[in-house]
Formats: structure tokens, sequence, C-alpha cells
């Protein structure tokens, strides 16, 4: 498939994912078209392809002859920052009804000024005794939240943007009406039930405008997420194509809430991903001392988004390791332990990205500047298991819109289809 296909095809699986419940379904929706089936840990099963999905979570193997041989996996995050609806949302000021937000994890906050937001998420809704949970999103533009002009606002340009988070990025979606709680109202009439039925929410805002591919010669996606929508794509892209009388398993796990820390029922930091494969092994009727052995001597790849040098701000980038756009998938390393890579995982990664002639990147961060970090280290620590921690290049990471080059989208799902090569 061309670079250019591949990039559409990512940009369909974000714009149809606003949140991390969704990009977890349209995950185990691709899964399913791959012959994949969902696992139950309460009955016996044969060497398969399963999955497992969880609220924002996605976890998904393929086991051929050999199930206790030690896994290769791959492990990514489903959520990216936003602007998350308060409980009780409802707000109005200057004739204008506005909704109150919380903001998710590090946005680049000017990044969500002057868009038309859209409202996706989950409801809770009781029905007789017990409670539906909805995966809704709008259809239409329901929100803006506009910059405040220049002529209110004369030292912005020397003086940088300051946005305050409680005052400042509340979005406006109506002009003032009667019909109050209307958050609530909205919900009801997505879900045609009573808005008294409604229990809770955990609904987010998401830049209403799809995917594009731009530059000269159509070099360039521009999408929301791909932070780090882009290595749950190219893991579920890799994953689906392991052969069924594959020798060794091969594992995608995919946890919400990397942006926050990882600890919930659902992130990294949780006993999801150990509950999860130990149960797989158990229902193939594996002793619990060889899944043990198995997993100790398996090996993780923790696929997250690389800092590629920004061509205008080339110095705040460590000098001697430059991460080029359309150079391939970077390999990151941190002497803190901020990544989990080590010189047996980086050598492994790289020794099967050559063979494939697939081009690797070394990324280390500026000395100078506090170093992000991913679930690598916690899943690391979590399952004892060795680590490279590997991301494809990037520019505006954490902005409401970040891009990429579409070079790269081929080169990493190329490079975790190798990963998982027994
Ligand atoms: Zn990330």
């Amino acid at each position: 498939m061309s670079d250019l296909a591949t990039a559409h095809q990512l940009g369909e699986y974000i714009d149809a994912s606003p949140t991390p419940y969704h990009a977890a379904a349209n995950g185990a929706k691709l899964l399913q078209s791959h012959g994949f089936e969902p696992f139950d840990p309460t009955v016996p099963c044969r060497p398969g392809r399963y999955y497992v999905c969880d609220s924002g979570a996605l976890i998904a193997w393929v086991d051929g002859d050999n199930p206790v041989a030690p896994p290769r996996m791959i492990a990514a995050h489903t959520d990216s920052p936003n602007l998350r609806i308060r409980p009780k949302p409802d707000m109005r000021s200057a004739g204008i009804a506005q909704l109150g937000v919380e903001v998710y994890g590090g946005a680049l906050l000017n990044s969500w000024l002057d868009r038309e937001l859209g409202l996706a998420g989950r409801v809770a809704v009781r029905n007789g005794t017990r409670t539906d949970v909805h995966l809704i999103r709008s259809e239409k533009p329901l929100l803006r939240i506009p910059q405040l002009a220049i002529h209110l606002d004369r030292e912005i340009n020397d003086r940088g943007l300051q946005l305050d988070r409680q005052r400042n990025l509340n979005p406006i979606w109506s002009l003032e009406r009667p019909d109050l709680p209307m958050f609530r109202s909205w919900l009801s009439e997505q879900l045609a039930c009573d808005p008294e039925s409604i229990l809770a929410w955990d609904m987010s805002c998401f830049d209403t405008q799809p995917h594009q591919v731009f530059g000269r010669s159509d070099e360039f996606i521009a999408a929301a997420r791909l932070d780090n929508l882009m290595s749950c794509f190219a893991g579920l892209e890799a994953i689906s194509s392991v052969s069924p009388d594959v020798d060794r398993p091969a594992v995608l796990m995919l946890f919400d809430h990397e942006e926050v820390g990882s600890s919930s029922a659902t992130g990294a930091d949780s006993a999801l991903p150990s509950r999860v494969l130990e149960q797989r092994s158990l229902a193939l009727g594996i002793e619990r001392s060889q899944w043990l052995d198995s997993l100790s001597a398996s090996v993780l790849l923790s696929a997250d988004m690389a800092h590629g040098t920004h061509p205008n701000y080339v110095e705040r980038h460590e000098p001697n390791h430059h991460v080029i756009l359309g150079g391939g998938p970077a390999i990151k390393y941190n002497s803190n332990a901020r990544y989990a890579s080590e010189a047996a995982t980086a050598a492994e990664f790289k020794i099967r990205c050559a063979d494939a002639g697939i081009a690797v990147q070394e990324y280390s961060h500026r000395g100078d500047l506090a170093c992000g970090s991913t679930i690598g280290p916690i899943l690391a620590a979590q399952l004892a298991v060795p680590t490279v921690d590997v991301g494809a290049p990037q520019l505006a990471m954490h902005s409401a819109r970040e891009m990429m080059a579409c070079a790269d989208i081929s080169l990493t799902v190329s490079a975790f289809t190798e990963w998982l090569r027994p």
C-alpha cells in the first residue's frame, strides 16, 4: 500500500476515534475484521486470535502452534490531552451559554482556540434496575473558544498568550435559552431518553476538522491525536498481519490514562495487563509456573510518538540526536529511565529493522529540559520484561492538531510488523 493510502487509513481511524473509548472500540472492530474474537476467560480456548476491550483499553493476541513460547509484545496509549466536561457544566455569561471544562493532561491550551469543537464520550443512563453505558459523539460542531481580540490584549504578540485554565477556556455553545440544564437536555436528545435518567458522563471536546494530507507532494498529514493513535494504529496493523500458525505468541496492549500518569483501572500502571495475560494462559491450559517462565523471557516494545526536530527551533533539540521527519521510527533513550530502552532491546529493534531495510533514528532529550515519559518504564516494571521505547517523529505534540510525515506511518507499521515476527 502507498504511503498516502496508509496515511488516509490512519486519518480515518483517528477521525472516528475522538475519545479513548472510541479508539478502543474501533480498534476492536478492526481486529474483528481480521478474525479476532472477544475473549471469555471463563471458557477454555484453543490457540487463536482474541481480544479484550475494556473502556479505553484493548488487549489482543495471536497464539499459533506454540502458545507456551515467550510472547513478543507492543503497547501504546489511547488517550490524548483535551478538554473534559464537568459534572455540572452549565454556565452563562454576557448573554451566552457555556460549558464548564477541565483540562485533561498536558494540552497546548492555545491550540484549542478558534476551532469548531464537537462533544464525544460515554453516558451512563438508568434503565430500570440497571445502568446502560452509551458511546456517543456529536455529528456536528457545537462549541468554540474564541480568542480575545488583539484590540483588547495589545501586548499579546510581545508577551505571549496567557490562558487561565479556570476563566479563559470554557467553550461557548449557545445564546442563552430557558431550557436549563442545557447539557443534560442535549444528551437526552442524543440518546432519546428522559433527562432525569441520565446519571453521569465521561464527555470531552474534540476538534471536528477531519485529518488532512498536505505538502508540496503530499508528504505530511495533519490530524488530532497522532500522539498516540498513530502508535495504536501501527500496533493494530502489525498484529492483524501476524500469521495464524505463528510459533511465538504476539500481543498488543492499548491503555488509557497515560497523559495523567497511567494509574487507573484501564491504565498501564494497573493489574490489567498481568491479569488479562494470565487469564489467556489459564484458558489455554498453561500451568502458572510455565506462564511466569514464558513472561520472564518475553520482550516489549513501548510505542509512543517522538519529537521530530522542529525547523524553527533546532536549538531546542539535543544536537547529536536530531530526529528527521520521514526518517523512520526513533528509539528513545533516557538515562533516568523516563524511557525504558536498554542496550539489548534497542539492539534487537535495530537488527530487525536493518534486516527488513527500515531506517531507524535515535532520540535523546536535551539535558537542560525536562524529558517526557511513556508507559514503557511502567510496563517494564509491572511485568518485569525488557522493553524498548520507540516512536514515529511528529511535530506539535499535544496540540489539538498535530503533524507528521506520511512516510513515517508506513515505516512504523513495517517496523512493528517486524517486531512481532517470531
Ligand atoms: Zn504519548
